[in-house]
């Protein structure tokens, strides 16, 4: 092999060092400072010039965060320093009991004591080494003294640098961490593990365990994971003094800390972050169960020591548990505005992590039969973040033998209409196709802020339109006049006015609300921007067939098919025509005849282009899934016409094929 020039040795460098600067300002500062595809083009061209110069690769590279094979097993590591666990706290007495132990394990000489204070992730202990700046060693907590070999595992997490950031780098430094899944992550990959039919994870901190502790560590590499440093145990050629300085050191270092770790001087000061923190808790991305005070000296660490594996210098202050127990008191139905018929327990209120609970989904059939609920029990309850609170489990020991068992209606309680459970669905819907209930919800949907937008029209005045039957479908609204509105109660001249103006207002949508208002089956309102972006116009993705939508990477077959079932039930269509009557404007940008992949497509060349050989284009179809015939058929797709083309041109003509000169075929592969 050549040896590479002292060129290609310094673009390698060169390269490696903006990966993994623009790696930091993405996984660790959440700040990026170029586009995806900026750094992807960085990324390509490193992994060119290794594949070209293999003995260039090190094992530090940006590129070699994934390639092993899997374990047969872990390994296992023993600690330098043991991996102590936090004594708990669960109230401000046992804070303040804490406290006073510090005063006096610190006697004589301290006077005033500091505190850092940070959140306590609820995610996997970890210990990071470093040798001369170097990743080399990443292992579990295991028991405190014995934790597993899982380096290979943690080297894919991005916000873990594989070479510490600053010079010098300490000879040596272990750091430790907690290796979490943001909520949303893990709500995303439960959806698509139920799509596979694979077991769900219980929580996010089972996500990101069972992750870490993969033996593949092409799995791992899959799983959004984060890492939060959070202290440090050996540490050789550095001297710090305390926490808060290692803590900045760490940050120095390039390592992802949290943006909530204070240094506090008083009791006062800690009571204050932990209501501060409590109050945040939930609009965190993360799952956090309390906060974690420590006592800043090092100096004064040491002379507190430990005591049966848990330092005396530090306690875990937990937040008030997320779940309560309380009775059920009734089962009711709800009907959604899908026909969906929701089991919902009601209960006797409760308080749950500061908000008051009387109602929790029992989300369908199934899961009651699982969990067993029945009408008396004693049930524990969940509440996290904004999601709706759910039953997580029946308190067995409470059962009395007075409780009673609850069977799906086999009708609407709204309408009457049979209520059918589709074959291979979860849940059951009201067959009814003038079910109020349902026509209540899709205009409650229909006018809300993300969609429609029409201010002042709450619930209460939809609810009296459908029942006096001025309004039947969302249309209708753009047909109201002064004198319906007046049928209503509480309804003055002013108000009136005041809803017959918002009406006119929401003539003109944007095409992201206007796909959300429509209140297609399964789509968000993430996914009807995903939809106005890539389709241009309702008409347009009124056209696509379930394969053209599958194309894109968000969109699923269950997704697919509520889109193409949407636009082919006659009764929607109708409410489409009638939108736009009443003078809704529906936005059509230019709609490009790009499609999203050339998947099954098949082209034919001729003649001479501009911007490619023929070699070029034809990777490029290939690239993008297509395939490239020589001659011209019934089944070929489109014939791509150059210039001075030759007989196939006259081909495609005969045969009625579709061609594309440059133009039209450069913006079809989005070029
Ligand atoms: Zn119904």
């Amino acid at each position: 092999m050549p040896t590479p020039d002292k060129k290609v040795i310094d673009r390698i460098q060169g390269l490696r060092e903006q990966i993994n600067y623009h790696n930091y300002r993405y996984y660790v500062l959440d700040n990026p400072e170029i586009s995806d595809a900026e750094y992807d083009r960085l990324f390509d061209e490193l992994s060119g010039l290794e594949k070209k110069h293999p003995d260039l690769i090190t094992p530090d590279s940006p590129t070699q965060r994934v390639g092993a094979t899997p374990l047969e097993e872990f390994k296992t590591v023993r600690h330098s320093l043991p991996m102590l666990s936090l004594n708990k706290a669960t109230s401000e007495a046992e804070f303040l009991d804490f406290h006073r132990k510090v005063l006096e394990l610190s006697k004589p000489g301290e006077k005033k004591i500091r505190y850092t204070v940070e959140p306590k992730f609820d995610g996997l202990a970890v210990e990071l080494v470093f040798n001369s700046g170097i990743f080399a060693l990443g292992s579990t907590r295991g028991d405190g003294v014995v934790g597993e070999d899982v380096t290979l595992n943690v080297r894919t997490i991005k916000s873990i640098p594989l070479r510490l950031m600053g010079k010098p780098n300490p000879d040596l430094i272990e750091v430790r961490g907690e290796v979490i899944m943001n909520k949303e992550d893990f709500e995303r990959l439960n959806k698509n593990r139920e799509k596979m039919g694979q077991p769900l994870f219980a929580n996010p901190r089972n996500a990101a365990a069972g992750s870490v502790r993969q033996l593949d560590p092409k799995v791992t590499s899959t799983r959004p994971l984060n890492l939060f440093a959070h202290g440090t145990g050996r540490v050789e050629g550095k001297r710090l003094a305390n926490h808060w300085d290692s803590i900045l050191y760490l940050k120095e270092l390039g390592l992802k800390i949290s943006q909530y770790v204070e240094l506090c001087e008083s009791v006062e000061q800690v009571k204050a972050y932990y209501e501060k923190i409590l109050g945040l808790r939930n609009d965190l991305p993360y799952e956090i169960d309390g906060i974690v005070i420590k006592v800043n000296e090092f100096s004064l660490q040491e002379k507190m020591g430990e005591i049966s594996r848990s330092p005396r210098w530090a306690v875990a202050w937990k937040f008030p548990a997320q779940q309560e127990h309380t009775r059920v008191k009734d089962i009711i139905v709800s009907v959604g505005r899908t026909g969906a018929l929701t089991p919902v327990a009601m209960l006797e209120p409760v308080r749950v992590g500061g908000a008051e609970v009387s109602r929790a989904s029992l989300h369908n059939e199934d899961e009651i039969e699982k969990k067993d609920v029945r009408i008396g029990d004693t049930v524990v309850i969940q509440r996290a973040g904004d999601v709706i609170p759910e039953v997580v489990k029946v308190v067995d020991s409470k059962r009395t033998g007075k409780e009673r068992k609850f069977t799906m209606p086999d009708r609407c309680p709204v309408c009457g209409s049979k209520a059918e459970r589709p074959l291979g669905e979860a849940l059951h819907r009201c067959t009814g196709i003038a079910c109020p209930a349902q026509i209540k919800e899709n205009l409650a949907h229909f006018v809300s802020k993300e969609a429609m937008d029409m201010d002042g029209l709450g619930y209460k005045f939809l609810e009296q339109m459908v029942d006096k039957k001025i309004i039947q479908d969302q249309a209708d609204l753009y047909f109201l006049k002064r004198e319906d509105l007046m049928k209503m109660e509480r309804m003055g001249d002013k108000l009136a006015e005041n809803l017959l103006n918002a009406i006119n207002e929401s003539r003109s949508p944007s095409l992201t609300n206007l796909i959300y208002a429509l209140g297609i089956r399964n789509v968000g309102y993430h996914l009807a921007g995903v939809l106005a972006k890539h389709f241009k116009s309702i008409d347009n993705l009124a056209q696509q067939t379930t394969e053209d939508l599958t194309q894109i990477h968000e969109i699923g077959p269950i997704v697919a098919e509520s889109i193409y079932n949407f636009f082919h039930n006659p009764k929607n269509l109708r409410v489409l025509e009638k939108l736009r009557k009443g003078g809704v404007k529906f936005p059509a940008e230019k709609v490009e005849t790009r499609v999203i992949s050339l998947s099954g497509k098949t082209f034919v060349l001729t003649g001479g282009l501009d911007s490619f050989t023929r070699d070029e284009a034809r990777k490029v179809i290939e690239d993008m899934g297509g395939r490239v015939s020589s001659s011209v058929s019934k089944k070929t797709d489109y014939v791509v016409v150059g210039k001075d083309p030759g007989s196939k041109y006259d081909s495609a003509l005969k045969l009625g094929i579709q061609t594309l000169d440059e133009k039209d075929f450069k913006e079809m592969i989005g070029k």
